[in-house]
């Protein structure tokens, strides 16, 4: 067929059997939506005398195009870069128990706001509530959407044209558009900023209480460290200054944690328990960072407080939904039971020894081998990532294979099915087993294979 008028209707295409199969799969608008886009684009890219497909080839393109067309954009990806909290590969993976008991909850109905011992109206905060000051010591625990939300909240709820005293030693940013000055204006409270850039002292506090401030902000530099010439109170300090003056000391922690991130050889990430008996009155941490949940944010603190920001039209507008309220009561329930380490991917990676690496990387680069790919085991570091622990590093091991462009080998990983992000180092792709699950491992050596073809 070389004629433009030789090419099949749409009409006549949906009569065909495959057409008919692709209205039962992909719904009859899409359908006919598919066949017009094909044929329209034929035409349009029709040069005289040109070879036509014919109906069965046609099809087989539209089978295509739809099948692209519902495709979600949203797909799980093999982290082989070896940082933990990856902030652009959705942070913190959350366990599988806290998966299977999310979808019981999210596929029936629940009693997310059903008392059933009283058969009455109940609060979707009560499930995680009671697990976090159990856990925490706090009196009180309010759960929001995110932990921006949470900081806004408290900002809003306790602080509404008033000032907030903090440090300039502290005016972060954190990525993502979340910087702690423009939250405080959008909150409403007045910025009091404190001390210098490398510098705050007690003294500074306690001149800003002539300005009566709402409270005081402690924010937790996430993402960077200041070193040389610097000083900063104890927080225990800021929070008897605070208490003396009646003004409540509230702890943005960012990522916070309940375990001990020096245990596994890091630096100590600021935990939660800590800042409470610091007299911190209220924490604000994520869900999805070193807790390693699912996104949320959590505020404990003193009951009074608590209640205050629960009752404000805020909280309504910011609350966590009920998939999240499920993944985190089974993520802290992970830590009730003492099982964190096992049971938690983010702890679990954390704290894989550094041999169960090497091995990984050893039987990855044997298995390799065996099929003609030269590759190698060097040392390397991993990293936390995602807002904790900045510029802290674990040893680890890596595999190291050398593609002739590191660059097109990279996109080719990222286009495979599952998408693969690794990372380059020096002229050489290297893929951190830390970050790979036990059942993405053989997909991972089996792309290697197939890519270095
Ligand atoms: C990460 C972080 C936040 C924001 O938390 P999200 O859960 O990402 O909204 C706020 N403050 C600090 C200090 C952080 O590190």
């Amino acid at each position: 067929m070389s004629d433009l008028r030789s090419l099949p209707s749409v009409d006549k295409l949906l009569q065909t059997e495959t057409a008919q199969d692709f209205i039962g799969w992909y719904g009859r608008s899409l359908t006919v939506h598919a066949i017009r886009f094909y044929l329209e684009q034929l035409r349009q890219n029709y040069q005289p005398n040109q070879l036509l497909p014919d109906t069965q080839e046609i099809l087989f393109k539209v089978h295509e195009l739809l099948d692209e067309w519902v495709e979600p954009s949203l797909l799980p990806v093999i982290n082989a870069t070896g940082v933990v909290l990856h902030t652009n590969l959705g942070r913190a993976p959350i366990s599988k128990t806290a998966m299977q008991y999310t979808q019981e909850i999210a596929c029936h109905y629940s009693n997310l706001e059903f008392d059933l011992g009283r058969g009455k109206r109940g609060s979707r905060l009560f499930h995680a509530e009671n697990l976090l000051t159990q856990l925490t010591g706090a009196e009180a625990a309010l759960v929001v959407n995110n932990n921006a939300a949470a900081v806004m909240l408290v900002l809003a709820g306790l602080a509404s044209h008033r000032y907030v005293v903090i440090a300039r030693t502290q005016l972060v940013e954190i990525g993502g558009g979340f910087r702690v000055p423009d939250v405080m204006k959008q909150s409403g409270a007045k910025l009091l900023e404190i001390g210098t850039t490398n510098r705050v002292h007690l003294s500074d506090y306690e001149e800003a209480l002539q300005q009566n401030p709402a409270l005081f902000l402690i924010a937790h530099r996430s993402n960077f460290q200041i070193v040389g010439f610097t000083s900063e109170p104890e927080r225990k300090e800021i929070a008897a200054l605070a208490h003396n003056y009646g003004v409540p000391l509230v702890d943005d922690l960012g990522s916070g944690t309940l375990l001990d991130s020096a245990r596994y050889g890091l630096a100590h990430e600021p935990m939660v328990q800590e800042s409470l008996r610091d007299g911190a009155d209220l924490v604000c941490f994520s869900g999805d960072k070193l807790l390693g949940g699912p996104q949320a944010g959590i505020i404990v603190g003193k009951k009074e407080l608590v209640e205050k920001l629960r009752r404000h039209p805020l909280a309504r507008a910011i609350r966590a939904d009920k998939m999240a309220l499920a993944a985190l009561t089974a993520t802290l329930l992970h830590y009730v039971k003492e099982e964190a380490e096992k049971a938690i991917p983010v702890w679990r990676m954390i704290s894989l020894p550094l041999e169960t690496i090497h091995q990984k990387a050893v039987d990855w680069q044997k298995a390799l081998q065996e099929t003609g790919i030269a590759c190698d085991v060097i040392e390397g570091e991993s990293t936390i990532g995602g807002g904790s622990l900045p510029g802290e590093t674990m040893p680890t091991y890596l595999l190291a294979i050398k593609p002739k462009s590191t660059t097109r080998f990279l996109k080719a990983l990222r286009e495979y099915n599952p998408p693969i992000v690794a990372r380059a180092q020096n002229d050489q792709i290297v893929f951190d087993p830390r970050t790979i699950f036990p059942e993405e491992e053989e997909i991972l050596l089996n792309a290697i294979r197939k890519l270095s073809k």
